[in-house]
C-alpha cells in the first residue's frame, strides 16, 4: 500500500467509497477548498493549539522540517519510550490506518486522548471519528486508558482572566469506542479492498455527497447540475425529495408535471424553467410594497462569534456585532452610512446608540433575511434594557424583503434554485456585485475582521474598507431590490 489510510481518508470511505478512492487516487480533480472553508478549518486548528494550554508544556511531533505523518508516528513511538507525558499532535499508524490526536497526556501512568473540537455540541460524526481513533491508538498503545472530545462550554461566561479549565468541557467516548472495534475492523477492510480493486468504484449521486459532509468532488460527479434546467438545481426542497425526482428519471426541471405540485415556491421555479422568464406575482408584491413607508433606509449588519470570547461576559460564539451598514436617497442620490467597532474593545453599546440613532427619522428600515439582525438587536435588547423600547420601535420598522421572494412571489431562472441575496444582486444590479469584491460572505466577513487581532495598523485599515465594502454592497442590493420590484409594477 502507497501510503496508510488517514481519519481524513477514512471518514470519506465511510460517506462514499468512490470519494474515498478520488481523494486517494485522483487528488487534482477535488474541488478548489472555497474560503469560507478555509476560515472554518484554520479555526478548528487554532483552537485545537490553544486547547493545548490544558496541558503545558507537551511536545509537538509536527514541529519537524519535513511534513511527513510515518516520521511523526515514529516521533510519537520514541517519545513515550523516552517517558515524556504530554505530546500534541501524536500519530500512530496500525495496520495501514494512521490517526492523529490532538493532545495525548499521560495521567498516573495511564495514556488519556484528547481531541479537541471547535464547537458547543457533540454530535455522532464527532464520536464516529473519535472512536477510529481510539480504535487505531488503542491497537498500538494497549495502555491507553481513556478518550475525551474537548468541546467548547456554552455555559462558559468570560468574567476577568479567561479560565481555560471552564472553557472546554471533556466528554469520554469510551464506551461507544469499545462497542465499535469490531466496525471499524471490518470497515477498514472495504477500504483497503476499494483500493486494491484499482478502479473508480461504480457510486451514483445522491443523499450522501452531502452527509455529513459536503464532498470535495462535486465539480467531478454533480456534472449534471451545470446543465440548463437541472432537476438538482431545484431550490426550496430536501436533498432526499429532489433525489426522489433524480431517481425516477425526471433530469430536467421541465420534465416535472406543474399540474401536480402543490407549493408555490416550487412552481413559481417549475413556470420559469419552462417559459424561460422571470416570475413576478404583481397583487402579491403590490401588496408587500405597500406596506412600506417613506423615507426608508436599507440595513446590514455583520457580526464576530469568536470561539474563544473576547469580550467580558460574553460566551464562546456569541454574535458580536461589529459593522453596520446603512443606504438611503437624499436628494436624489444614493448615500451610505457605515459604523465599524474597532476589533479591541467591546463597544457594543455605541453600536446600539448609533444604529437607533441614525435610522430614528426613517419610517421603514429594510433587510434582506432579518434573522441575524434580529437575534443581535435581541441581545443587545437584554444587554442594555434601557434602550428596549427603542429597539422595539426599531424591530416594528422592519421590512424583510426576503418575505417575497422566499414565499414564491418572485422567481428569475437565473437563480438557480438559490433565493440568497447574492444570487439575486446580479439581477438587481448588473454593474455593481459580490464577485468584484475582496469579501463575499459573512462567515469570510467574520473571520477577517478576526484577523485584525493579529495585523498592523496598516493592514488593519486595509481590512476595514473591505469590510465595509462588503455590508454596504449587502445594503445597496437590499435597496435597490426595492426599486427592482417598484420598477416592475409602475
Ligand atoms: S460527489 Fe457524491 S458520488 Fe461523487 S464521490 Fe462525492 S459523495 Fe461520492
Amino acid at each position: 500500500m502507497s501510503s496508510p489510510i488517514s481519519k481524513t481518508a477514512f471518514i470519506k470511505a465511510e460517506q462514499c467509497l468512490k470519494h474515498f478512492y478520488l481523494y486517494k487516487n485522483h487528488p487534482y480533480l477535488r474541488d478548489s477548498l472555497s474560503r469560507d472553508k478555509q476560515f472554518i478549518f484554520k479555526r478548528g486548528t487554532d483552537v485545537g493549539i490553544f486547547a493545548q494550554q490544558l496541558f503545558p508544556n507537551g511536545i509537538d511531533v509536527t514541529l519537524s522540517e519535513k511534513r511527513d505523518q510515518v516520521l511523526f508516528a515514529q516521533k510519537t513511538i520514541d517519545l513515550i519510550a523516552s517517558g515524556v507525558s504530554t505530546i500534541y499532535e501524536a500519530t500512530f499508524i496500525y495496520n495501514d490506518l494512521l490517526v492523529m490526536v490532538d493532545v495525548l497526556h499521560k495521567h498516573e501512568d495511564k495514556w488519556i486522548a484528547y481531541e479537541v473540537k471547535s464547537s458547543l455540541k457533540i454530535t455522532d460524526t464527532y464520536v464516529k471519528d473519535a472512536c477510529f481513533q481510539y480504535y487505531v491508538i488503542k491497537n498500538c498503545l494497549p495502555n491507553l486508558f481513556d478518550f475525551n472530545l474537548l468541546t467548547l462550554n456554552p455555559n462558559y461566561i468570560l468574567t476577568g482572566e479567561l479560565e481555560i479549565k471552564k472553557l472546554f468541557k471533556t466528554t469520554s467516548v469510551m464506551k461507544d469506542a469499545i462497542k465499535n472495534s469490531d466496525y471499524f475492523a471490518h470497515k477498514s477492510q472495504i477500504a483497503k479492498l476499494t483500493l486494491e480493486q484499482g478502479k473508480i468504484p461504480d457510486i451514483k449521486i445522491g443523499t450522501h455527497c452531502f452527509q455529513p459532509y459536503e464532498c470535495d468532488f462535486l465539480g467531478t460527479c454533480w456534472k449534471d447540475s451545470k446543465e440548463t434546467n437541472s432537476v438538482l438545481t431545484l431550490g426550496k426542497l430536501t436533498k432526499q425529495e429532489i433525489f426522489d425526482l433524480y431517481d425516477q428519471n425526471i433530469k430536467r426541471i421541465t420534465d416535472i408535471d406543474i399540474n401536480t405540485i402543490a407549493s408555490k415556491e416550487i412552481k413559481i421555479q417549475v413556470k420559469a424553467s419552462i417559459e424561460q422568464k422571470e416570475q413576478f406575482d404583481v397583487s402579491e408584491i403590490s401588496a408587500f410594497t405597500s406596506n412600506i413607508k417613506q423615507p426608508a433606509c436599507s440595513l446590514d449588519i455583520e457580526v464576530w462569534m469568536p470561539a474563544i470570547p473576547y469580550y467580558e461576559g460574553t460566551k464562546p460564539f456569541q454574535q458580536i456585532p461589529f459593522l453596520f451598514s446603512m443606504i438611503y436617497e437624499e436628494n436624489n442620490e444614493i448615500k451610505n452610512y457605515s459604523y465599524f467597532k474597532p476589533i479591541e474593545e467591546d463597544l457594543r453599546k455605541e453600536f446600539l446608540e448609533k444604529i437607533l440613532f441614525v435610522t430614528k427619522d426613517f419610517q421603514s428600515i429594510l433587510m434582506y433575511d432579518k434573522s441575524l439582525e434580529e437575534t443581535v438587536l435581541n441581545q443587545l435588547a437584554v444587554l442594555y434594557p434601557e434602550y428596549l423600547k427603542d429597539i422595539n420601535n426599531f424591530k416594528s420598522k422592519i421590512i424583510d424583503l426576503a418575505e417575497p421572494i422566499k414565499k414564491g412571489n418572485y422567481y428569475h431562472p437565473d437563480m438557480k434554485g438559490n433565493f440568497t441575496l447574492k444570487s439575486i444582486a446580479p439581477l438587481v444590479n448588473q454593474e455593481a456585485g459580490f464577485n468584484s469584491l475582496d469579501i463575499q460572505s459573512g462567515i469570510s466577513a467574520m473571520y477577517i475582521y478576526e484577523s485584525l487581532l493579529i495585523q498592523n495598523a496598516i493592514e488593519g485599515e486595509h481590512i476595514k474598507q473591505q469590510l465595509i465594502e462588503y455590508c454596504e454592497m449587502d445594503a445597496l442590493i437590499t435597496y435597490q431590490l426595492l426599486n427592482f420590484f417598484q420598477s416592475k409594477l409602475s
